[in-house]
């Protein structure tokens, strides 16, 4: 059965540089802990497993290589915007030993040297078919890990190649030129001396770059999910509500000023080990200083760009003046079409839809510029607060002490 819901952007239009998800399959087959796709509908229920029609795939990129395109998914893919292959589920879970139609998927964005970042868990990548079908493409390879030690990173990933495989699965892709980095997430609590060691691992092996995310507690506590992460942590309850979580959506996240000291204890690790290190909790993204955000792929993709026209891309544009206002160029790009359609009806704008989707993405960001930490404002960023003045135009005007911790 064919996945309808294979390409498509992401809810983090607002602050991500590449949001644009391609999925293989409608479901993963890991079962990690803390992953909550499946109780929030990413990995929809028991029904017969989808897959995407690699023919469809190859249709879309054609349209939009031909100046095509339909719709903003395909004007994204017409202006080279990275796909996250693996957006919502891994793209090497056992299915694929089936199927293969990650391995098509993967000749098609060769074949249009399409820009693409591979997100796994899995060490398929490294096996010869699909080191084939990555060997002069315009790929990224990034090797999800949880952070923290052997056992506790074992009872998280349910079903995942263990850590030694992961990396020979790097060691073979960093020794034929294929860009490989190290996702650690998520980072656990306390166990921070473990993720060190973790990039001193995947660094001698020829990784090049880690990111670094804290653990969330999801809200469902009545998921099965949620009892096996109170069953290999039993304090992590307690851990959370003594560092002051905050409550994000439907996630209890640490607050930045806990997490900063030892993010920036690992990005001296991994820089003593000739590594670059890229902060991906989302109220740290504004620290990196890559096009890309937190996972570095602008130095390693070619012919590619990054989406920019959102909160972060603003704030990032200022960054290192003392005051950051709602400033938006003229140049900036945005695709012809409706967006809106793609975020969720709880982040869709309060004001009218003006006269060009352009306007309204404007009037969107402008209400986000002006609203609180909980909604995606700038002071939910760290080290960034309100003045309380207001510009010409009514915009809050912020200020970055970047100092903070
Ligand atoms: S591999 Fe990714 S999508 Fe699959 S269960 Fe683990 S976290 Fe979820």
């Amino acid at each position: 059965m064919s996945y309808k819901y294979y390409l498509a952007l992401t809810s983090q239009l607002p602050f991500c540089s590449i949001p644009l998800r391609l999925d293989s399959y409608n479901r993963c087959q890991f079962s990690c802990a803390y992953c909550f796709s499946k109780a929030r509908g990413g990995a929809v229920g028991n029904g017969p497993a989808q897959s995407l029609a690699p023919r469809q795939l190859f249709k879309r990129l054609r349209r939009a290589h031909s100046g095509l395109a339909r719709g903003a998914v395909e004007e994204f893919l017409a202006h080279r915007i990275p796909i996250q292959f693996g957006g919502m589920n891994d793209p090497f879970s056992p299915w694929e030993k089936t199927w293969a139609v990650s391995l098509a998927a993967l000749e098609i964005l060769r074949e249009f040297d399409y820009p693409f970042v591979i997100s796994t868990k899995s060490a398929m990548p490294a096996e010869p078919a699909y080191l084939r079908a990555l060997q002069g493409a315009n790929a990224y390879v990034r090797i999800s890990v949880t952070g923290g030690d052997l056992p506790t990173q074992s009872g998280m990933e349910r079903g995942v190649p263990n850590l030694d495989e992961r990396l020979r699965a790097a060691a073979e892709l960093a020794s034929r030129d294929i860009a490989v980095s190290l996702r650690l997430q998520p980072i656990i609590w306390g166990q921070e001396e473990a993720a060190a060691n973790q990039i001193r691992m995947f660094a001698s092996v020829g990784v090049k770059h880690v990111t670094a995310e804290y653990l969330k507690l999801p809200v469902e506590r009545a998921s099965k999910q949620y009892s096996e992460l109170r069953r290999i942590d039993t304090k992590l309850n307690d851990r959370y509500r003594s560092l002051g979580a905050k409550l994000v959506g439907r996630e209890y996240v640490l607050p930045a000023d806990a997490k900063i000291k030892q993010l920036r204890s690992l990005e001296r690790v991994a820089r003593s080990c000739g590594v670059s290190f890229g902060y991906a909790d989302n109220d740290l993204l504004h620290l990196n200083r890559f096009r890309s955000c937190c996972n570095a792929a602008d130095r390693y993709l070619r012919n590619a760009n990054f989406f920019s026209f959102n909160i972060l891309g603003i704030i990032k544009a200022q960054m290192g003046m003392s005051q950051l206002r709602f400033d938006i160029s003229r140049n900036e790009w945005l695709p012809l079409s409706n967006m809106f359609s793609h975020l969720n009806s709880r982040s869709r704008p309060d004001g009218a839809i003006q006269s060009s989707w352009r306007e309204s993405w404007i009037l969107y960001l402008r209400e986000k510029w002006n609203s609180s930490p909980e909604r995606g404002g700038p002071s939910s960023y760290w080290g960034i607060k309100s003045t309380d003045r207001r510009d010409d135009a009514g915009n809050l005007v912020y200020t970055h002490n970047y100092d903070v911790g």
